[in-house]
C-alpha cells in the first residue's frame, strides 16, 4: 500500500489495476469513470476497509504489467494460471466466468475443429496476455491467432471481419455483442473453460495478501450479491437460457445445413455420374449404329497389348454406297450402315474390337486367332454382309470388301493402314470378297 497525497485524511490508497474495456467487470464509462462488476466490489472494499481505492485500468496485459512492476498494488480480478502463479500471489476467488469460441454466424456450418486445427484461412482473435490468448496457445496452437490489447478492440475487428472467431469470456461478448446493432453476428459455438476471477498482488507480497483476504472478508455474501445484482440487467436481457439455446439452436441448424447440404451434394453427385456416364458414351459411341466410333476404337487399339501374340487388323467398306444414297435417299444410306453393322457384330465375340471408322467404313482387331481362324472371319463378315436381308427397304444388295491384315507375331503397333490398303485390292478385284495378307 503506498501514501498519497491524499495522506493528511488519514486514508490510505490502494491501488487497483484491471482492464479499461472489459465490460462489465472493469471498463471506463462514457463519462470516463471506472466502471463494471470488480469497480464495485473494490469500492465496496473500500467503504469497508476506510481505504481509498486508486482505480488504474489499462490495455489487459498492461494492467498485469502495473501489478509486476509495483505501478498497482493489486490486480482487481483475473483467472490464475501456472505463468501467471510465476509473478502472481492469488488471493480468494470473487466471480465465476465461463468463457467460450464465438464464430462468425458467416461461417454456421463450418466445422470448428477445422478453425482450431488452423486448416481454415481464418483468424481467432484473444485479448493479448488474457487467459484466453494462454488458453488458446496451450490448447489449440495450430490455429491462426490474432491478438488485440482489450476486449473492445476485439470486438471491434470481430466486427470487422478481421477474425471470424474470437475466445472470450460470456458476460464480456454477451454485453458487447448485445450493446451492437447485430447481437447475432457472432454466436458461441464451443464452451472452452470456466473458472474464478481472484484479486492478485505481485508474487511475494504476503502483507498485501493477506489485507486483501481479510478486506474482502468484510463483504458478506449479500452484499456481493447485490452488487452482482446491479449488473442483472445483463441476465434479465439475456437470460441464463439464452446463450445455451443460442448454441441449441445454432447447432440444430448447423446440423439441418450440413444434412441438406450433404443430400443436395449427394442429389448432385448422382445427376453428374448420370450426365457423366451418358457423356461418355455419347463420347465412345457411334450414333447411329452404337459400336464404337472412331476415336474410342483408336484409344482402345493403341491400348492393346498387340506384341506377343497374333493380330488380325480388317478395314471394311460397303460396296457402291454411293448408289443406295443416290437411289434410295440418304435415310435409307444410314439404315443400311446400321444394319451392317449389327449384322456384322452378331458373328463377333466381346473381346474383339469393332468400330465404325468412317461413313460406312469399318474396322475389326482381334488378338490370338489362327491364320486360318483371321481368313474365316474375314471370308464370314463378307459373307454374312452380302445373305443379310436388309430390313429397311431398298432392293439393291449390299455386300462389303474387307482388307485383312494377319500379323503372325503382332505387331508394335497397330495402324489401319495396311488392312486398308487390302480393302482397296478387295475392291480392285472386284468387290463383296476379302483379301488377306501375311505380314511378318
Ligand atoms: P466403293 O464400292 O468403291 O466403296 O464405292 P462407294 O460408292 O461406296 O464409294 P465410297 O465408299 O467412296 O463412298 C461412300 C459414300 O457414302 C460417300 C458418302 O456420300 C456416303 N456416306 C458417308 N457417310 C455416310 C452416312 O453416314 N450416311 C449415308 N447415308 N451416307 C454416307
Ligand atoms: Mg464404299
Ligand atoms: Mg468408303
Amino acid at each position: 500500500m503506498s501514501m498519497s497525497a491524499l495522506a493528511e485524511t488519514d486514508e490510505e490508497v490502494l491501488r487497483v489495476a484491471n482492464s479499461k474495456a472489459w465490460k462489465p467487470f472493469s471498463y471506463i464509462n462514457s463519462d470516463g469513470q471506472p466502471d463494471g462488476i470488480l469497480i464495485d466490489l473494490w469500492r465496496e472494499y473500500g467503504t469497508r476497509n476506510k481505504v481509498e481505492i486508486e482505480f488504474i485500468l489499462l490495455d489487459w496485459n498492461e494492467s498485469l504489467e502495473a501489478v509486476k512492476s509495483n505501478r498497482a498494488d493489486v490486480h482487481a480480478g483475473l483467472l490464475w494460471s501456472e505463468p501467471r502463479d510465476e509473478f502472481f500471489d492469488f488471493g480468494d476467488a470473487l466471480i465465476n466466468i465461463e468463457t467460450q469460441l464465438y464464430y462468425s454466424q458467416a461461417f454456421i456450418g463450418f466445422d470448428v475443429d477445422e478453425l482450431l486445427k488452423g486448416k481454415v484461412e481464418q483468424y481467432v482473435g484473444v485479448v493479448k496476455g488474457g487467459y484466453e490468448e494462454y488458453f488458446a496457445r496451450k490448447e489449440f496452437p495450430k490455429a491462426n491467432l490474432k491478438v488485440y490489447p482489450n476486449n473492445e478492440l476485439l470486438i471491434n475487428a470481430a466486427f470487422k471481419g478481421e477474425i471470424s472467431a474470437f475466445v472470450a469470456v460470456l458476460q464480456v461478448a454477451n454485453f458487447y455483442l448485445y450493446s451492437s446493432d447485430d447481437p447475432m453476428s457472432f454466436v458461441p459455438v464451443k464452451y472452452l473453460y470456466s473458472g474464478d476471477l481472484y484479486p492478485a498482488v505481485a508474487e511475494g507480497n504476503r502483507p498485501m495478501l493477506d489485507a486483501v483476504n481479510l478486506g474482502f472478508k468484510k463483504i458478506g455474501t449479500a452484499t456481493r450479491e447485490t452488487i452482482l445484482h446491479k449488473w442483472i440487467h445483463i441476465e434479465t436481457v439475456y437470460p441464463q437460457h439464452f446463450f445455451p439455446t443460442v448454441v441449441g439452436v445454432s447447432g440444430l441448424v448447423a446440423m439441418l445445413y450440413i444434412i441438406m447440404l450433404k443430400r443436395t451434394v449427394k442429389a448432385r453427385t448422382r445427376e453428374l455420374e448420370l450426365v457423366n456416364e451418358k457423356l461418355t458414351v455419347l463420347s465412345t459411341t457411334d450414333e447411329l449404329t452404337g459400336i464404337k466410333n472412331r476415336r474410342c476404337f483408336m484409344d482402345a487399339i493403341h491400348q492393346l497389348d498387340t506384341q506377343s501374340e497374333s493380330l488380325t487388323v480388317m478395314v471394311f467398306d460397303i460396296d457402291n454406297f454411293k448408289s443406295v444414297n443416290d437411289n434410295w435417299g440418304h435415310a435409307i444410306g444410314d439404315e443400311v450402315i446400321k444394319e451392317v453393322a449389327q449384322s456384322v457384330e452378331s458373328i463377333l465375340t466381346p473381346s474383339m474390337l469393332f468400330g465404325r471408322i468412317g461413313g460406312e467404313e469399318f474396322a475389326l482387331v482381334v488378338r490370338e486367332l489362327s491364320k486360318e481362324s483371321a481368313i474365316d472371319l474375314a471370308q464370314s463378315v463378307c459373307l454374312k454382309v452380302s445373305a443379310a436381308r436388309m430390313q429397311v427397304e431398298c432392293n439393291t444388295h449390299i455386300s462389303v470388301s474387307v482388307g485383312c491384315a494377319f500379323y503372325p507375331n503382332g505387331s508394335n503397333e497397330v495402324d489401319l493402314v495396311t488392312a486398308d490398303k487390302l480393302m482397296y485390292k478387295a475392291k480392285q478385284q472386284g468387290k463383296n470378297r476379302s483379301v488377306v495378307e501375311l505380314i511378318e
